[in-house]
C-alpha cells in the first residue's frame, strides 16, 4: 500500500475515497491470509463504517488529519471494546473487552481505520509468533520462515501490504526484531511515552506500545498520534510531545557533526557474518550522510539477556495471576471444586512458554531466592543503564544490528528456548534502560531475507532518532523493496 502522505493527498483531492482504500486493504487481506495468517480476525464491517465516516467528513468539506482513512492493524494484546482480544492465548479466547485501550481510542479519534487484530506469541512471550495458541504467521519474504515475534502478525501485515501501518508492543524486542525480519521500520518509544492503558500486561516495567510502517515518516506520524500523557496509566510521562513529523530533516549535514556510537560488544561472535557486513556498510552510509562515527563500549550489555529472563518472568508471574477462570476468559468447565477449577483452567488455558515463564518467575520471587535472583537482576539492570549513560555522554545515537540473524525457518528453534531467547540479544538492553529504539531495513542476505539496523536514542530522544533514521532511509533504497511472490 502507498504511504500515509500519498493516501492523504489522494483523499483530500478526492481522487480516492476512504472506502476504496479500506477495500484495497481488505481485498489484499482476503487474498493473502490463507498463506500468511497475520490476522487473528479481520474487522471488515467496522473498518468500512469508519471509512464511510471519514468520507462523509471529506464531503462536508471538513479538514481531516493525516491518519484519517488509513488502514491500520492492531496487535491482539490491545483491548478493543466489543472486539475479541485474545493476546494469542486460549485463556482469553472468549474475552471481549468492555473498554478501549488509550492507543486504539486515540487512533479511532484520528480517523484511522482498524482492519483487524494481529497474531502474536501468547502474552507477547516469544520471538517467532509460533507461541500463538491459534496459528503460525508466515514471513512474507519466505513463507517457510517466521516473521519474528512477538508482534509478528503486525510486522507481516505491513510488509505484505495488508495494512499501511500497525501497532505492536515491545518488552524485549518484539517490535524491532520482527521489523528486522520482515523488512519494515519498527519503533519502540521511551518507556512512559505511550500509554499502556488497555495493553494486556506482560512485564509492566518493560512493555511499550509502538508503530510499524514501511517508512520512517509513516512511523513518525503514527507515533505522533499515540504519544502523550494519560492519567489512566500511572507510568505515563506528563510532558509536551514535540512535532516528530515536521522535525524529519532530509540530511544530517544540516546538523553538522552528529556523533553516532557503534556498540563494540554487538559485533563479532554470535553475529551472522552477512548481518555484520550489511550493518557495517549501513553505518558507513550514515557517515557519508554527515555523521561522525566512533566506537563505544557497553561492557554490561551482555548481561541483558539473563537479567531480562529474571525480571520479565517475575513481572509476568504476578501479572498473569489474574487469569484464574473467575474473572476473564476460559474456565475449565468440569471441576469438582475451586482449586481443581483454578488448576485445570491454567493448565489448559496457557501454552508451554507461558507456563515456563510463570514457573521461572514464581521461583525467582520465592522467599530465599528473591535477593539472589530478582534483587541482583535489578542491580544489573542499573549497571546496564549506566553503560548507556556513559555511551550517551560521548555520542547522541547508538547503532548496532537489530538481531543476530535473519528470519529463521518455522520449527527451527521451537525445541530450544535458549536459542530462541538469543534473538533478542541486542534489543533487550534497550528495554531494560527504558530507551527509544528503531529498526530500519538496511539490506538483504544471500537468500533475499531482510536485515535490520537498530538505532538507539537517549531517553525522550525520539525526534533525533527519527531524524537520523530518516536520513539513512533517504540515502538508501532498501525500504522500497517489497516481498515478491505473494
Ligand atoms: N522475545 C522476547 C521474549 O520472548 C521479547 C518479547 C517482547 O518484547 N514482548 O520475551
Amino acid at each position: 500500500m502507498a504511504s500515509i502522505r500519498k493516501l492523504h493527498r489522494q483523499l483530500i483531492k478526492k481522487e480516492r475515497s476512504a472506502v476504496e482504500i479500506t477495500q484495497e486493504a481488505l481485498d489484499r487481506i482476503a487474498q493473502l491470509e490463507p498463506q500468511l495468517k497475520s490476522f487473528l480476525y479481520v474487522t471488515a464491517d467496522r473498518a468500512l463504517e469508519q471509512a464511510r465516516q471519514v468520507d462523509a467528513k471529506i464531503s462536508r468539506g471538513e479538514e481531516i488529519g493525516l491518519l484519517a482513512g488509513i488502514p491500520i492493524a492492531i496487535k491482539d494484546n490491545m483491548c478493543t471494546e466489543g472486539i475479541r482480544t485474545t493476546c494469542g492465548s486460549k485463556i482469553l479466547e472468549n474475552f471481549i473487552p468492555p473498554y478501549e485501550s488509550t492507543v486504539t481510542q486515540k487512533l479511532a479519534a484520528a480517523g484511522a481505520v482498524m482492519v483487524g487484530k494481529t497474531n502474536m506469541d501468547e502474552f507477547a512471550m516469544g520471538s517467532s509468533t509460533e507461541n500463538s495458541a491459534y496459528q503460525v504467521t508466515a514471513n512474507p519474504w519466505d513463507l517457510q520462515r517466521v516473521p519474528g515475534g512477538s508482534s509478528g502478525g503486525s510486522a507481516a501485515a505491513v510488509a505484505a501490504g495488508e495494512a499501511v501501518v500497525s501497532l505492536g508492543s515491545d518488552t524485549g524486542g518484539s517490535i524491532r526484531q520482527p521489523a528486522s525480519f520482515c523488512g519494515v521500520v519498527g519503533f519502540k518509544p521511551t518507556y512512559g511515552l505511550v500509554s499502556r492503558y488497555g495493553l494486556v500486561a506482560y512485564a509492566s516495567s518493560l512493555d511499550q506500545i509502538g508503530p510499524f510502517g514501511r517508512s520512517v515518516e509513516d512511523v513518525a506520524i503514527l507515533l505522533q498520534a499515540i504519544a502523550g500523557h494519560d492519567p489512566k496509566d500511572a507510568t505515563s510521562l506528563n510532558l509536551p510531545i514535540p512535532d516528530y513529523v515536521s522535525g524529519l530533516l532530509p540530511s544530517l549535514r544540516a546538523r553538522s557533526g552528529i556523533k553516532i556510537g557503534v556498540i563494540k560488544e554487538t559485533f563479532g561472535e554470535g553475529l551472522d557474518p552477512i548481518v555484520e557486513k550489511t550493518v557495517t556498510k549501513a553505518i558507513s552510509v550514515l557517515q557519508e550522510s554527515g555523521a561522525e562515527i566512533q566506537v563505544v563500549s557497553c561492557p554490561r550489555f551482555r548481561y541483558g539477556l539473563p537479567t531480562y529472563y529474571v525480571i520479565a518472568p517475575s513481572e509476568a508471574s504476578a501479572n498473569l495471576a489474574r487469569y484464574d477462570g473467575v474473572k476473564y476468559g476460559f474456565r475449565y468447565p468440569d471441576a469438582d471444586n475451586l482449586i481443581e477449577m483454578y488448576q485445570k483452567t491454567r493448565a489448559q488455558g496457557f501454552g508451554a512458554e507461558v507456563k515456563r515463564r510463570i514457573m521461572m518467575g514464581t521461583y525467582v520471587l520465592s522467599a530465599g531466592y528473591y535477593d539472589a535472583y530478582y534483587l541482583k537482576a535489578q542491580k544489573v539492570r542499573t549497571l546496564i543503564k549506566e553503560d548507556f549513560d556513559r555511551a550517551f555522554s560521548q555520542v547522541e545515537i547508538l547503532v548496532c544490528p537489530t538481531a543476530p540473524s535473519t528470519a529463521f525457518k518455522a520449527g527451527e528453534k521451537t525445541a530450544d528456548p535458549l536459542s530462541m531467547y538469543l534473538s533478542d540479544l541486542m534489543t533487550i538492553p534497550v528495554n531494560l534502560a527504558g530507551l527509544p529504539g528503531i529498526s530500519v531495513p538496511c539490506g538483504f542476505d544471500d537468500q533475499g531475507l531482510p536485515i535490520g539496523m537498530q538505532l538507539i536514542g537517549k531517553p525522550l530522544g525520539e525526534s533525533r532518532l527519527l531524524e537520523v533514521a530518516n536520513t539513512y532511509e533517504k540515502a538508501t533504497d532498501w525500504h522500497n523493496y517489497k516481498p515478491q511472490g505473494i
